[in-house]
């Protein structure tokens, strides 16, 4: 099977509709599309959650603001240091920092010193995912080196959104990335899929849109009920054929040939020891092994049955590299920059 496009929400549902007989073939156009596009190597872009304090209330987080069995932390300069100076004898070129969103100007500035740290301390790359922030915030951190930024829309349907997202709109996520554009940052985001309230047309907007935006890196995980949530007790849609989270993400590769595709941790809760390795031959080419400490993993969890909270860094760095190995990948040198998508963002994707 090959596809050429349209790039439409038609194609994208009919895609979506693969049967179940035929998955095989999708899963196979999106890796040899990655490999053609993105090569064999896996970028490693180690994650270190340096806070759990949280402002929003977003309606299927764990760490969500109102959820008062959550122990809050937030790491130290130093301590971070101390995991950021090992991350290139891990073979990984990018350190992602990553928290609950907060408004504070004390911890902007915090933020950007600390990037400036990593910046004049190594040769890695800089992602920061903290949420929504003013124009001018994006354009200190960016002034202090940071490369990237993250920042998932998470679901295009408006209405379905603003439900979900009680503290924020569709408008000002999505103006939010129309900025970091603007001031040349790489830019990733993408949703989850399965939610409650989610329509099969909603789904294929969703890849639909990431296309539209033309990011340089894109990131998707199941939706996956917290108990400490208003969520508790909702089922992901597909639940009863969880295959759908890899025909999601065999799509949205052939969508967007040439983004970073992470084979995101959520994958490997809903198919433990496995769910990594195989969104990565199926169209991801970017792994996250998770950097933070052990002693506040437990402390960071935004859905249950997140893998690897009883590890430390250490062994998530010879984890990540054990897994490459076994299925014939090998771990990409430098930074891993954005390949080349570099297109304003336009058309609809701004004015939602
Ligand atoms: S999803 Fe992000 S912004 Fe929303 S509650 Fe969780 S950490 Fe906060």
């Amino acid at each position: 099977m090959t596809f050429t496009g349209p790039y439409s929400l038609d194609a994208a549902r009919q895609l979506l509709r693969t049967p179940s007989d035929s998955r095989g073939e999708l899963y196979a156009a999106a890796d040899a599309l990655r490999a053609a596009r993105m090569g064999a190597e896996v970028h490693i872009r180690g994650i270190i959650e340096y806070s759990n304090i949280c402002a929003n209330d977003c309606l299927y987080c764990g760490i969500r603001r109102s959820n008062a069995n959550v122990r809050r932390y937030r790491l130290d300069a130093d301590e971070i240091m101390d995991v950021v100076r090992r991350m290139p004898s891990w073979q990984q070129g990018t350190v992602v920092l990553q928290s609950g969103e907060t408004t504070s100007p004390e911890h902007d500035a915090w933020l950007g010193e600390l990037v400036r740290r990593i910046k004049a301390e190594t040769r890695l790359a800089v992602t920061l995912s903290v949420g929504n922030r003013p124009r001018d915030v994006y354009a200190f951190w960016r002034d202090c080196g940071m490369d990237r930024y993250l920042l998932r829309f998470e679901c295009s349907d408006r209405a379905l959104f603003e439900r979900l997202h009680p503290d924020c709109t569709l408008d000002a996520r999505l103006q939010c990335l129309r900025w970091l554009r603007e001031l040349e940052v790489q830019v990733g985001s993408g949703f989850m899929i399965g939610l409650p309230g989610e329509s099969d047309d909603t789904l294929a907007d969703n890849i639909l849109l990431c296309r539209e935006l033309a990011l340089d890196m894109i990131g998707i995980g199941p939706f996956i009920p917290h108990p400490d949530t208003p969520m508790d007790g909702q089922r992901n849609r597909f639940h009863d054929d969880p295959e759908m989270f890899f025909v999601a993400l065999a799509v949205l590769r052939l969508f967007n040939p040439r983004a970073h595709i992470p084979a995101t941790t959520a994958f490997d809760a809903v198919f433990p020891g496995t769910g990594r390795d195989l969104a990565l031959q199926r169209g991801a080419n970017v792994f996250m092994p998770n950097n933070t400490p052990g002693r506040v993993r437990r402390d960071y969890l935004l859905y249950p049955g997140k893998p690897c909270v009883d590890e430390e860094s250490g062994q998530c760095a010879a984890c990540v590299l054990a897994r490459l190995g076994a299925i014939g990948r090998r771990v990409g040198s430098g930074p891993g920059h954005s390949v080349g998508l570099r297109s304003p963002l336009a058309g609809r994707g701004v004015s939602r």
